[in-house]
């Protein structure tokens, strides 16, 4: 019966996730603060009342209007709201794919985009970034977009796994060269970067800002959203299925809005460790840790396998990034945690 399966889809493997029971959690980029107990107790009783039994507001509208006040998300832009910014990336190439349409993103980047691509039949273009800095390779860039007109084109900013911020000068002229076909300006790690794309909306009709919760403390709620020119949004809306977004996510992800500061507390203190754990890993001589303005860095070892292991043996898990990408040879990256799992991770490290 597997026969009826599409080959190339029995080719794949599931996308893996590590168990990570028992371990300190520095793998996927989560914020490693939960809700202080006080409001704890408000966020379930804002959940008190929640209708289980109805189907959710198909619109999210009340999300969407603490999202505006909130995110500087422009007024006159469409705003498009996903199960994961993972779902908003599926809907953007479902609704450009068919024959000979493409996909390009930079490499190393972020995987989804290449498997999305994959899934929806999309040619998938990756372009290399530099391989001193992984910085944007402006001419190679512009041009494979001249050459290959994609369809989409997906830039990380700050990227993952690198954690650096492209030269905006750089994505401004993508954006010019891809029109009229979309650039998706992925701003996953907005809340840790001082730096955005969002005023570009006023300028650039086919720019569009991809955001998640995730990032910043909501990871288990799975929310993602997409700003762009209102036409634009409310064409992809027709791909999106009704109810994405459940009801405990849109009641959850309003009431914690309406407490930001929380978690821009949160996200000080993450960028302070940042600063720490940049500055303990310089002092390690065999270690060289890249520049990021993200919740993680990227660092370079003598042996990463090795030292993947060992800190896994002591109960830490990190993301091993060693043969993903020929350019990520002996890479491991650091999810930035609260500081007494950054000082076990830094003890582990002085002794490797
Ligand atoms: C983590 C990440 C996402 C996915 O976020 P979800 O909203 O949790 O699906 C998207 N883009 C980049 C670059 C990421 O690193």
């Amino acid at each position: 019966m597997l026969d009826v399966i599409r080959s190339d889809i029995r080719q794949l493997t599931a996308y893996q996730v590590p168990d990570a029971r028992g371990l300190i959690k520095l793998d996927a980029m989560e914020n490693p603060y939960s809700l202080p107990a006080a409001l704890r107790a408000e966020w379930l009783a804002a959940l008190e009342h929640t209708e289980l039994n109805r189907y959710p507001d198909p619109q999210a509208r009340t999300l969407c209007e603490v999202l505006r006040q909130t995110m500087a998300i422009p007024e006159h832009c469409g705003l498009l709201l996903g199960n994961g910014s993972d779902e908003l990336i599926q809907i953007l190439a479902l609704a450009v794919t068919g024959a000979n349409q493409r996909l390009l993103a930079f490499e190393p980047g972020f995987v989804m985009y290449r498997l999305i691509a994959q899934l929806t039949g999309l040619e998938y273009i990756g372009v290399t970034l530099t391989a001193d800095a992984f910085a944007l390779d402006l001419d190679r860039a512009l041009e494979a977009i001249t050459r290959q007109h994609p369809a989409l084109t997906f830039i990380a900013y700050p990227n993952n796994p690198t954690g650096n911020l492209f030269d905006p000068q750089g994505i401004e002229k993508i954006i010019e060269a891809a029109a009229p076909g979309l650039v998706v300006v992925d701003e996953a790690y907005a809340p840790f970067a001082n730096a955005s794309f969002m005023p570009y909306l006023e300028t650039a009709p086919n720019l569009l800002i991809l955001r998640t919760v995730s990032k910043m403390g909501l990871a288990g709620l799975r929310l993602g959203y997409l700003v762009g020119a209102a036409e634009c949004i409310d064409e992809l809306n027709k791909v999106r299925l009704p109810y994405n977004i459940n009801v405990l996510t849109q009641h959850s992800a309003t009431f914690a809005l309406r407490h930001q500061a929380i978690f821009n507390q949160q996200t000080e203190q993450i960028c302070s460790e940042r600063q720490r754990l940049i500055a303990a890993f310089n002092a390690i001589a065999h270690i060289h840790c890249y520049p990021s303005a993200a919740n993680f860095l990227l660092l370079r070892l003598s042996n990463a396998p090795a030292v993947f292991d060992h800190l896994k043996q002591q109960g830490i898990l990190v993301k091993n990034l060693h043969g993903s990408h020929p350019l990520l040879n002996n890479c491991l990256r650091i999810t930035v945690g609260t500081p007494e799992d950054n000082t076990a991770l830094i003890n582990v490290l002085f002794q490797c």
